[in-house]
């Protein structure tokens, strides 16, 4: 019997999982609030469709990044595409650590790289750089597929204000389902993890559109990054990025609403100071046109992780998003978890072991008492 899901979130995780979860014959209704997918974090992000580089502190990142990257492409081959080059970048001063032992840990979780002495840019105060094979998310792309693929699915500008849930069903928006899975990024049920709302600012530059995508690793530093513009590209910064810390979705909501000119000003000089630190031509090369305003749902903890997380609660499956490459570990988990339920106690069936082996031993000739 094919079992009704509703998701709730219609950015990368609701999307992928409920793509999924109908290829595998299941009913699927996905609510979103906005008028079109991948609205906020999904579609307000730096677009890099990660292979474990930027995680050195955590091994599950890397190795969910490292095996989602080539899923990914697999599944969504022309939602992504390469850039030509790619660099990341072990500043001498300022980086948790150095060149070799970040090599080191690339190479221990099969990360495939070039090492490399010059770039082609004038990069300072570097003591290595490697170069990778990560490429750029083509958003636009994306939300046209989904629209399309998930047509029969979708109901748009539909917030859920509340669920109920008995021992067999969820019912949501007056209808019932087997299931729910919570794709929010926590914004209605609370994650399997200790987290915190982190509204964040990007800036968008523009460039001549051959710049290299550049990201200097590991601690409070900064990358740039191509988009699927040509010529347009993403600052982003560990340390200024952030614009505060809440508890709560309703108060990062309220932060992010109140974000005006005069922090994006403040924020532009301090992040424009921090890339001239190492990347010498930014002034230059770069011209600022304008802000990328989102929210992310982060773990509690200083070691990065950005694994993918599912709890579950009776019939609702909560969904913590890892990075986008990292899609296919939640939907993954969920159907475990779904098939684990089963159709009630499994029965008890005697073990037919001891006849076997007494029938192949009289078959081979074995008196054996
Ligand atoms: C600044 C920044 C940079 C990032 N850079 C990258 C990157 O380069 N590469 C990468 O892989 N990841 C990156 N990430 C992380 C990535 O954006 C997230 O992992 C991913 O987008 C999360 O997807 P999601 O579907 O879980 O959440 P979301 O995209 O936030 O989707 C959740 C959806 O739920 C909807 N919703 C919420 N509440 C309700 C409700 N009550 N009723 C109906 N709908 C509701 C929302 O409208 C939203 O559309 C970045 C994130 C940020 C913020």
């Amino acid at each position: 019997m094919s079992r009704k899901i509703a998701i709730i979130g219609g950015g990368w995780y609701g999307c992928h999982i409920a793509s999924s979860l109908m290829s595998l014959g299941f009913s699927v209704r996905l609510f979103e609030q906005n008028e079109r997918l991948l609205h906020e974090a999904s579609g307000n992000n730096q677009f890099r469709l990660h292979l474990g580089f930027h995680y050195p502190r955590h091994a599950t990142t890397r190795i969910q990044s490292r095996d989602g990257f080539s899923r990914f492409i697999e599944r969504y081959g022309d939602l992504s595409r390469p850039i030509d080059q790619n660099i990341y970048a072990v500043p001498r001063w300022t980086s948790l650590l150095d060149f070799d032992t970040y090599k080191l840990i690339m190479t221990s979780t099969g990360i495939p790289y070039k090492t490399i002495d010059r770039c082609g840019v004038d990069l300072r105060e570097v003591e290595g750089m490697i170069l990778t094979e990560e490429r750029v998310i083509l958003i636009e792309r994306a939300r046209h597929y989904f629209a399309a693929h998930l047509r029969h699915a979708l109901s748009l500008s539909v917030k859920i204000d509340a669920v109920e849930q008995t021992d067999n069903f969820v019912l949501v928006n007056g209808e019932r389902f087997d299931y729910l899975i919570d794709a929010t990024w926590g914004h209605f049920t609370p994650v399997p993890l200790k987290t915190f709302f982190e509204p964040t600012l990007l800036l968008y530059f523009e460039g001549a559109p051959n710049l290299p995508a550049v990201t200097f690793v590991d601690g409070p530093l900064y990358s740039i990054y191509p988009t699927e513009e040509a010529g347009v590209y993403t600052l982003s910064s560990v340390p200024h990025t952030p614009l505060g810390r809440y508890a709560s979705s309703a108060e990062a909501c309220a932060a992010r609403d109140a974000i005006d000119s005069e922090v994006i000003n403040a924020k532009l000089r301090l992040m424009v100071d921090q890339a001239c630190e190492n990347v010498a031509y930014f002034r230059d090369h770069y011209r600022f046109l304008g802000p990328q305003i989102s929210i992310k749902t982060k773990p509690i903890g200083g070691s990065d992780d950005r694994s993918c997380y599912v709890g579950r609660q009776g019939r609702i499956f909560s969904v913590m998003s890892g990075k986008i490459d990292t899609i296919f570990f939640a939907t993954e988990r969920i159907l475990n978890m779904m098939e684990a339920d089963g159709d009630g106690a499994a029965p008890e069936i005697p073990s037919s072991l001891l006849a076997n082996i007494r029938t192949k031993a009289a078959q081979v000739g074995l008196d054996v008492g």
